[in-house]
């Protein structure tokens, strides 16, 4: 899987930079972005409206929940890489339960890959 920006959905190959999160990822251009954002509103109050639902269409709307869903999918691939490395160092499924707030049979039954 390709890591994608997780805020402009842009492949790391159409990218200068990459900087990862925890199963995220964000490109050089948003970091730009975001700090332009910063910038002009720095001395303004703080005024946070999430999610901006009230200024969408719903053709907009429906243009954004894609863009979502594949953050999901990028988030959960990043964890399974986590817990396959762990499965590989010998850690056991008791712990890896344990970490992530979960039985050792729920932590099993999702990262292990069989039935
Ligand atoms: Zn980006």
């Amino acid at each position: 899987m390709t890591a994608r920006c997780t805020f402009c959905s842009k492949p790391r190959t159409e990218v200068g930079r990459m900087v990862a999160g925890p199963g995220v990822y964000i490109c050089n251009e948003c970091v730009a972005l975001a700090d332009a954002i910063i910038q002009e509103y720095k001395d303004k109050p703080v005024k946070l409206r999430l999610p901006p639902w009230e200024s969408l269409n719903d053709d907009e709307m429906l243009d954004h929940i894609p863009r979502v869903a594949a953050a999901i999918d990028q988030v959960e691939a990043d964890l399974r890489a986590w817990v396959q490395e762990l499965r590989r160092r010998g850690v056991t499924w008791s712990r890896i339960g344990e970490a992530l707030g979960i039985t050792r049979q729920s932590a099993w039954e999702r990262f292990s890959g069989e039935d």
